[in-house]
């Protein structure tokens, strides 16, 4: 059983999501037409999917695709300790890696997926993620692109799940 929710108004909307994402894929092909192509695009599970296959088929880019699982949530707060369920198996050293997350919240994760991920010895990483909750961070992470920054509170839909559902909501709402 899913915990009940009431929506209100989305933060984001569909429209909204759509405009944005496709502006950031300019934005990525633009700083990327320099790039040593294919780019290795990896997308973290499960709450970035949406995103980034909206964002790659906007993306007008030769690119390979890998994902990898981490989490350092539990219901609507974080643990502070990532764990990593799988990794890529792309071989990616010497390629320039686009690391793609749902949202920034501590920070924790994709700091620890970037290092993770320079460890496979890539030409360069960089990071976009859809979302960016900056009153929540404890770590500092530089972020190369972000879709939207969103006030502290927890959000979903869009990919963003509570307790594994409303991630197939088509907009990003706030609970709580
Ligand atoms: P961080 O390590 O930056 O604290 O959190 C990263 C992960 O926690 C995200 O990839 C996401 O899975 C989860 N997370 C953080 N904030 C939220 C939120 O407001 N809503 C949902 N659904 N997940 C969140």
């Amino acid at each position: 059983m899913l915990p009940p929710i009431e929506f209100q108004k989305p933060l984001i909307s569909a429209e909204q999501l759509e405009a944005r994402v496709a502006s950031l894929a300019e934005e990525i092909r633009a700083d990327y037409a320099e790039a040593v192509l294919p780019i290795s695009v990896i997308v973290v599970l499960k709450g970035a999917c949406f995103f980034a296959i909206d964002l790659l088929k906007k993306l007008d880019l030769p690119c390979r695709m890998d994902f990898l699982q981490a989490s350092s949530y539990s219901g609507m707060g974080s643990t502070g300790e990532v764990r990593l369920h799988s990794d890529i198996t792309l071989p990616v050293a010497g390629t320039d890696v686009l690391l793609i997350e749902d949202i920034v919240d501590t920070g924790l994760t994709a700091s620890w997926l970037a290092q993770h991920l320079t460890s496979h010895r890539p030409a360069t990483v960089r990071l976009c993620t859809l979302l960016d909750k900056p009153s929540a961070r404890r770590i500092a992470v530089r972020i190369d692109y972000i879709g939207f920054t969103v006030p502290e509170a927890f959000v979903l839909g869009y990919g963003l799940d509570y307790d594994e559902g409303y991630r197939n909501l088509p907009a990003i709402y706030t609970v709580g």
